[in-house]
């Protein structure tokens, strides 16, 4: 009885208390953090760890190269970046 309540969180008939705004946006955008990660191919997992310690340590989002802020946008697209849009057109090439 537990578990089928636990395997389809959809079927739950109590809803969990809402949470504040700004919880809220940093739970969804943790959670596509989440799928992007699970859905991203082995070659990436040095990158991905590296993105993982900087979220630990606080500095996720900042630009090795320049230390420049990396967009919420380009977050979200490759989470697992560590240079903001200019810095890794040029390091590109
Ligand atoms: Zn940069």
């Amino acid at each position: 009885m537990m578990s089928q309540e636990a395997l389809g969180p959809e079927g739950g008939s109590a809803n969990p208390a809402p949470l504040h705004p700004a919880e809220v946006g940093t739970h969804s955008f943790e959670q596509e953090f989440t799928l992007n990660l699970l859905s991203s191919d082995g070659d990436r997992l040095e990158q991905i760890e590296a993105a993982l310690e900087k979220i630990a340590d606080g500095s996720y989002g900042a630009c090795e190269e320049c230390g420049g802020r990396i967009p919420k946008a380009r977050l979200e697209l490759i989470p697992d970046t560590a240079y903001c849009v200019k810095c890794a057109s040029k390091l590109e090439g």
